[in-house]
């Protein structure tokens, strides 16, 4: 049989998924990547790449590869890519192709059917070229169905009562409002509006633009100055912005060839969430407006909309959230992942079409977040919740003491950012080669299957020493106390954020204590010879932080810990060794 899929085709990222009448599912490729970039390319030989080898081609090659084709759908806009001249439509059928064959290799069937998704604002001339897109990709496409329509089904919203949804799209270079009213199984949009430039592609320079000024300041070197340079901050900027959106602070690493000294500099980096936000206060802004004469065109009010749904990957951030919650007084709708929501959708139109009966249950998510317990008995999240599964996760993890030898991996299940406070699935030891802390490197992988058992798997990666556990779905939490953990989580959010700030605070400050004493003692490539200002400078820093973490005043402790890792880095620069930079979180001993 040739089954018939859904497809978001992104500006992005584009995602296909498929419904079986009982559970819709993201289609993943042998590697178990869920999107696929929107990015064609040629190669040195000439031939046409898609998605993520495409991707990779623009790294190197930025002049043979196009990003964010949708942008110009429905235009007479026309590419050149590696000599050859091409349509919007012929781009955009190059992706889903590869999308197809994606879907063709993990189904072990021929796709030959699809629904393909397109924002609500398409005009018809936009609309038929993503026909004939599909039709190039040699797809019989069932229907063109709207993003936030799709969203909607998604979430069965189609199932309940009457009711009025407003969706926010904020995706990688469009910002999407649209306003349905359901009534009889059927969506009416009843307004849309938006912004045709914002999205995540502005955070990003926003945070590019950010890490540039430090890195000049620092080092004097410019990021900017060479496209291939600017490519790959662009990428650190982007992973950035997102680790901003699951914790307080991020870290970026560059290494950068000098062309003058011929040798590498490691540039470094931290940024916390609070300066992020508020140097993107004024993109979020911009999402007000159109909301507003949204509700104005619908002729309605805040409170008269019944759920606020979020598509898109910058919907991922705390700040969009917030927003939700200040204007409209409620929480988001965000249960399906806002990437893979609109194909999930897109997929249940297809299944319908194709016959296929409409049941509750659509996706199956992880209901809490899994993770493990680490130093301080606080709670890493490698999964979150309402990621939809299969999924796995990686993450690197060091030591919490000198000379430690075995590690504890205790596999938690909960949203609060205390350890004990969440539910313990199990946990086993894995011996560890002992190093100084933070010099060991453990990665932990989580799987979970489509049948919801979970396994963990620790391996130290300087010895390859590997241990794990398997954990049965039936253990996991039931939907009750699921609703009861998130009701709990969200009363202690302000004292569970406060635990681990300081936490976080304390970890800085004697990570930069022990730097600051390396450098002291001499032990440091160049100490010795630093300028008596240099060493003035860190004594006063280390004696501060020294003081401060005996006394706990913790919002004195961050700025002096900035100021301690300053005074590091101009050390670093006048010549002092290297610092020990971009320490994962650690897991204390086995007991
Ligand atoms: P979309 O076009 O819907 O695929 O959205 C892609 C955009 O979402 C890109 O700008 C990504 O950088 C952004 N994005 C993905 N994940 C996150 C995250 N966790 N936090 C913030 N932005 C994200």
């Amino acid at each position: 049989m040739h089954e018939a899929i859904g497809i978001d085709l992104g500006t992005t990222f584009s995602v296909a998924a498929l419904y079986d009448g009982r559970r819709a599912e993201v289609i993943t490729d042998a590697a178990g990547e869920r999107l696929l970039p929107s990015v064609v390319a040629v190669d040195a030989g000439g031939r046409v790449l898609a998605g993520a080898p495409a991707r990779a081609r623009a790294e190197a090659e930025p002049d043979d590869a196009v990003f964010s084709i949708k942008r110009r759908m429905g235009t007479a806009h026309v590419v050149s890519l590696g000599g050859r001249r091409m349509t919007p439509q012929e781009v955009s059928a190059r992706i889903l192709e590869g999308v197809k064959a994606r879907a063709a290799a993990r189904l072990g069937t021929e796709i030959r059917r699809a629904v393909i998704t397109v924002p609500a604002y398409f005009t018809h001339t936009q609309r038929q070229a993503t026909l004939e897109a599909g039709r190039l990709a040699g797809l019989q496409v069932l229907r063109v169905i709207n993003e936030p329509t799709a969203a909607a089904l998604a979430y069965g919203l189609d199932r309940e009562d009457l009711q009025t949804v407003l969706i926010w799209d904020l995706g990688g270079g469009t910002f999407d409002v649209s306003i349905l009213e359901l009534g009889d199984g059927l969506f009416e949009v009843k307004a849309v509006n938006g912004d045709n430039h914002l999205g995540g592609d502005d955070w990003d320079e926003v945070m590019l633009m950010l890490l540039a000024e430090r890195f000049r300041r620092q080092s004097g070197f410019d990021v900017l100055a060479d496209r291939r340079l600017r490519r790959r901050a662009l990428d650190a900027a982007e992973k950035a912005k997102r680790d901003l959106s699951d914790h307080a602070e991020a870290f970026v690493s560059l290494t950068v060839a000098s062309a003058e000294t011929d040798r590498h500099h490691e540039l470094q980096s931290r940024v916390r969430r609070a300066e992020f936000e508020a140097a993107t206060r004024h993109l979020l802004g911009r999402m007000v407006g159109p909301t507003r004469q949204a509700l104005k065109d619908a002729r309605l009010e805040v409170d008269q909309i019944d759920r606020v749904v979020l598509v898109g990957g910058s919907t991922r951030m705390p700040a969009v959230r917030a927003l939700v919650r200040e204007m409209f007084r409620q929480e988001p709708y965000t249960k399906v992942n806002p990437d893979e929501v609109v194909a999930i959708g897109a997929a249940v139109q297809a299944g319908m079409l194709s016959g296929l009966p409409r049941r509750a249950v659509l996706v199956d998510v992880i209901p809490l977040s899994l993770g493990i317990k680490t130093e301080g008995r606080l709670f890493s999240r490698l999964i979150r919740r309402n990621t939809t599964i299969p999924c796995s996760a990686n993450r690197l993890f060091t030591n919490a003491a000198d000379g430690q030898q075995s590690m504890n991996i205790e596999v938690l299940q909960g949203e609060r950012e205390v350890a004990g406070e969440n539910v313990s699935l199990g946990s086993f030891n894995l011996d560890i080669h002992p190093l100084e802390r933070g010099r060991g490197r453990v990665e932990v992988t989580f799987f979970v299957d489509a049948d919801g058992v979970v396994r963990v798997e620790a391996e130290d990666l300087r010895t390859d020493e590997c241990s794990s556990i398997e954990i049965r779905s039936d253990a996991l939490l039931g939907e009750a106390d699921v609703r009861a953990r998130l009701r709990e989580a969200e009363a202690f959010y302000a004292e569970d954020r406060r635990r681990r700030r300081e936490f976080e605070a304390r970890t800085r400050a004697r990570n930069a204590l022990s730097e600051s004493a390396a450098i002291l003692a001499g032990t440091g490539d160049a100490g010795e010879q630093l300028p008596d200002e240099r060493v003035a400078d860190i004594q006063q820093a280390h004696a501060t932080l020294e003081t401060l973490l005996a006394d706990g005043d913790i919002e004195r402790l961050a700025a002096e810990t900035d100021k301690a890792v300053a005074a590091i880095q101009a050390a670093e620069r006048a010549g002092a060794g290297a610092r020990r930079a971009g320490i994962p979180e650690s897991v204390e001993s086995a007991q």
